[in-house]
């Protein structure tokens, strides 16, 4: 049978974080899929969710980048969006300490307020197929449309953060920690961000690209300029086209897997009509090949064990957490974030040879979570 699904994901190009380029990068990405107003009604009560993993200055590519955060808000104002908020809920710190690190505050946000995401509210799901609670920031259930705008970056559970992994932001506080332990392998939690996404109102995303994180992340990574900011309504297709820009096979990505499965979008290149903008404006569809040639990066430091195989014998793998995290003594500050941050009971990491030492692992413990290598604030930790 032939597949009637399509899916489209607008590609643009910009080559640096000047506030115009960007501007007219996001605006022209989201123009190509139809505008601002195609997905959102100046009626309604916007959420905007970029990545704000932590609070840090936006060299570090950890987050989003502001100028990318402000086109958006800007797009929303310009299109009447009278109640519109912006809000994540970082690892570590808050959203207003993260925002501020990146030099925006609520005078510099078009008109958006900084949401409140500390309030809890439980949330019941039963539709979900792995998770029918999630335990959401009040702003979530009180939104009508939610538009994310993430950070291209690796990431060690699931190989990349993107569309889909970014809105996982949307659980309070250290719930999220807890979550690693309810879902506590990268096939599950895919499973979870599938119904978390399926359980919100979301809209549209677009992805900063202009400079990602390669390597260590999603926080103890390298940037590498890959000049694009992407954007569509699948989240699916976004971060299999992010995946094949890369090199990397979207199939080896769990969220894309289970997202696929899961009827939220397509990774299929048949399946996706791709558009790219050139910096002056000019639009062209163009083949994924064309794509991958033009902007496409094949020494991307990605995560690419596993690339011969296919999913199933993948996902074992993936869920018989062969790696591990480990810690650079010459680079630990015995600061203590990662045995804060361990979500297991009685703690896998710890200072069990005392504070004057690094923290040392309980391999038997450790559920391969790697929320201590994301919060690690001196690149400490890496998996190996
Ligand atoms: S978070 Fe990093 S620097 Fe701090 S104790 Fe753990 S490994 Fe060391
Ligand atoms: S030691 Fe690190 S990877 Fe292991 S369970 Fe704790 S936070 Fe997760």
């Amino acid at each position: 049978m032939v597949s009637t699904r399509r899916s489209k994901v607008a590609v643009a190009i910009c080559g640096s974080y000047d506030n115009e380029k960007v501007y007219r990068a996001v605006s022209g990405a989201i123009g190509a899929l139809g505008g601002i107003e195609s997905f959102v009604s100046p009626s309604e009560r916007i959420l905007v969710k970029p990545n704000l993993l932590y609070p840090s200055e936006s060299e570090r590519v950890i987050t989003t980048h502001p100028a990318v955060i402000s086109a958006v808000l800007r797009l929303l104002a310009e299109a009447g969006c009278g109640s519109v908020s912006i809000g994540d809920s970082p690892a570590n710190g808050n959203c207003v300490g993260a925002l501020q690190k990146l030099g925006l505050t609520e005078d510099s946000l078009c008109g958006a307020r900084i949401a409140d995401m500390s309030h809890e509210v439980t949330f019941e799901y039963p539709e979900g197929k792995t998770a029918r609670r999630f335990y959401f920031a009040r702003e979530v259930t009180e939104s009508d449309a939610i538009i994310g705008v993430c950070k291209m970056k690796t990431h060690m559970l699931e190989r990349v953060t993107g569309a889909l992994k970014n809105m996982y932001g949307l659980v309070c506080g250290f719930r999220k920690a807890v979550g690693h332990t309810t879902y506590n392998n990268a096939a599950v939690f895919a499973r979870m961000l599938c119904d978390l996404y399926k359980a919100t109102p979301q809209r549209l995303h677009v992805m900063d690209g202009v400079v990602a994180m390669e390597g260590n992340g999603p926080a103890s990574g390298d940037p590498v300029s890959m000049n694009v900011i992407l954007a569509s309504s699948d989240p699916i297709a976004l971060d299999s086209v992010f995946c094949r820009l890369v090199y990397l096979s979207p199939r080896l990505v769990p969220t894309n897997v289970y997202g696929a499965l899961a009827g939220i979008g397509t990774f299929e290149e048949s399946e996706i009509d791709l558009v790219l903008i050139d910096e002056d404006g000019g639009e062209s569809s163009v083949s994924m090949k064309e794509l991958v040639e033009r902007c496409g990066n094949p020494d991307f430091d990605v995560l690419r064990e596993g690339e011969k195989l296919n999913v199933l014998t993948l996902l074992a793998r993936i869920t018989g957490g062969k790696r591990k995290p480990v810690i650079d003594p010459a680079r630990c500050v015995k600061c203590g974030v990662c045995v804060d941050h361990c979500p297991v009971e009685g703690k896998a990491v710890s200072f069990a040879s005392g504070r004057s030492e690094p923290p040392v692992y309980n391999y038997k413990k450790c559920i391969r979570c790697y929320c201590c290598q994301e919060v690690c604030p001196k690149k400490a930790i890496s998996v190996r």
